[in-house]
């Protein structure tokens, strides 16, 4: 089964909407003629209306970065799905570490947002990954076995493939780590698995990106990795000329 890349960009709390407008009349000719791969900028929730105004028509999608698992209620500060879908969002970060250590999110929480993500329409990222000291303690396929079939729990198994999955170590995130090539395949393939005691044939089909320090000099050689679909890029996906030269690496 053919699996076409995705390559994501997660803002985080970067860019007004006059950033994100002028990154974006940056970014579209840049990728215009990039064929065989799929791009979603994931912004912040101030700047998603203009983003998916100024991107109308392209390549690009725009993703949210969390949501609540609700349609609405008394949840002071969240934002749910059906305010995503009226935008014309395409999709939404989940479980991203940041979210999980700064802000509390638990893979209980996650086991409600997945599906409710799907229901509404929109497409999940379901970010997981290992800290440096479970890495050491050889901790790591116990930590994603657990973030993924806690997360996935409430998935259909029919549906399972409509669910991006990052694999994003934690002591890479932002740090210039990367890991290795071995390392990356190593877990990414574990990942996939992982699905694959649910349904061999969704696994097949489902993304698998990997995330942590992924810039424009180390994408190539991350993304022809048989088992990696992709990347979910932070810093890198800041200024549209590095972020097109990733997406460049991804073609073919
Ligand atoms: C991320 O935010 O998901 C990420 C991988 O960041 P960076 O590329 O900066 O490590």
């Amino acid at each position: 089964m053919t699996r076409i890349p995705l390559i994501a960009g997660n803002w985080k709390m970067h860019k007004t909407v006059a950033e994100a407008e002028e990154f974006i009349a940056g970014l579209l000719p840049r990728v215009s003629s990039v064929d065989g791969v799929d791009v979603a900028l994931c912004g912040p929730f101030t700047a998603l209306q203009a983003m998916v105004d100024s991107t109308r028509g392209s390549r690009v999608e725009v993703y949210a970065q969390t949501m609540h698992w609700t349609t609405h209620g008394a949840y002071t500060g969240e934002v749910s799905a059906p305010m995503l879908t009226e935008l014309d969002v395409h999709g939404v970060v989940l479980g991203h570490s940041e979210r999980r250590e700064l802000f509390g999110e638990t893979d209980r929480e996650l086991q409600k947002k997945v599906p409710a993500a799907l229901e509404a329409g929109l497409r999940p990222i379901l970010c997981v990954g290992e800290t440096e000291q479970e890495r050491e303690n050889g901790d790591t396929e116990r930590k994603l076995r657990h973030q993924i079939q806690e997360g996935l729990e409430k998935v259909p198994s029919e549906r399972l493939a409509e669910v991006v999955l990052a694999y994003e170590p934690i002591w890479a995130i932002g740090t210039g780590l990367v890991a290795t090539p071995q390392q990356a395949q190593d877990a990414v393939a574990f990942c996939r698995a992982l699905v694959a005691d649910r349904s061999a044939e969704q696994a097949q089909g489902t993304r698998i990106l990997y995330g942590g320090s992924v810039k424009p000099d180390n994408a190539a050689e991350l993304l022809a990795l048989p088992d990696v679909d992709g990347a979910l890029v932070g810093g890198a996906s800041l200024e549209p000329g590095p972020f097109a030269k990733i997406v460049d690496a991804a073609r073919a």
